[in-house]
């Protein structure tokens, strides 16, 4: 048996080896398209973590990715440690429901914190002279890549009014960096993504040519929001984007940042604690973000338990 001074020594060795080790945490972040908000947004947050002198444990690195479908898939299998994700892609992977059937659900999912809100956006070439997304019948839409948000969301929507089967739009699968130039030679109809505003590829699609944002019908989203608690009536602010001077009714969902449970306690408290003190920083950093309040932060579509590091620091400060 070891002495217990000889024991003590082990130990005290142990945690001084283990220190160093711990002092310096490097984190990978999913995010979206380079033309998306969630990119730059990913990068935002990772920037906040050096902001602070007392949060400088955690570096964090924001890589981009095809979206919402493809990060939940990244973070299930450990490539990255944290994930942006829409709230239904959320609600749909926790509970193995939808585009997750299946699959076993991702249980281990957590969440950290809501962000922006996302509009179902559609965007369609005005010579077609297109108002509502029930127009997109028989034409040709752009829906993103299989792993981005807005083709599992579309899909729903589209297969909701029975245009999958037996098929009656032809889909294409471009990434939203390709689908303006798309959009403006006519080779797609009408492009459909699920972000916030403004950003990057809705605004090249509408500066490069004519193009026009469609709303979705009253009844649709009468229907939608009470089949799918998830969907919640929003509108794109009007006058954000070239030749669109009105406002557009539309379906919305919410950006949300998820980890899994395999996040310490101590990590997942220091991101947000890093994120929450420089919330004036982080409003600034991106239009998209200029409404976040800390109320909706720490509840609006987050249907993972919060994870308890991220629970501890909201209790801490009454929003919980
Ligand atoms: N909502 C999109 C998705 O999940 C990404 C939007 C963005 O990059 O801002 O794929």
């Amino acid at each position: 048996m070891l002495a217990p001074r000889v024991f003590s020594l082990l130990i005290a060795s142990v945690l001084l080896l283990a220190t160093p080790l711990k002092a310096n945490e490097y984190l990978f972040m999913g995010t979206g398209n380079v033309s998306g908000v969630y990119y730059p947004i990913g990068n935002a947050l990772c920037r906040l973590m050096e902001v602070n002198q007392t949060q400088r444990k955690i570096s964090c690195t924001a890589e981009s990715s095809g979206g919402s479908i493809d990060n939940v898939s990244s973070l299930l299998k450990g490539e990255v440690d944290l994930a942006i994700v829409q709230s239904d892609i959320h609600w749909q992977a926790y509970w193995g429901r939808n585009s997750f059937a299946q699959q076993e659900r991702f249980s281990k999912m957590r969440s950290l914190m809501s962000l922006h809100s996302e509009a179902i956006t559609l965007l369609a070439h005005q010579d077609l002279e297109l108002s509502t997304l029930l127009d997109l019948k028989g034409k040709n839409v752009n829906i993103g890549p299989s792993g981005s948000g807005q083709h599992t969301t579309m899909r729903l929507i589209m297969d909701s009014l029975g245009w999958l089967e037996p098929p009656q739009v032809a889909l294409s699968e471009l990434k939203p960096d390709e689908q303006s130039r798309a959009l403006c030679t006519r080779k797609v109809d009408a492009v459909a993504y699920v972000v916030g505003h403004p950003n990057v590829s809705i605004d090249q699609a509408t500066t490069m040519c004519d193009s026009t944002l469609l709303s979705f019908p009253e009844s649709v989203i009468d229907s939608l929001t009470q089949e799918y608690s998830y969907f919640r009536p929003v509108t794109i602010t009007p006058g954000i984007y070239q030749g669109n001077p009105t406002s557009v009714s539309t379906l919305g969902v919410s950006a949300t940042l998820v980890v899994t449970s395999d996040m310490s306690e101590q990590t997942a408290y220091n991101f947000v604690a890093a994120v929450m003190e420089n919330l004036d920083y982080l409003r600034s950093l991106h239009p998209a973000l200029a409404q976040l309040s800390e109320s909706e932060m720490v509840k609006v579509g987050l249907s993972a338990p919060l994870h308890p590091g991220a629970l501890r620091y909201y209790r801490e400060h009454g929003w919980r």
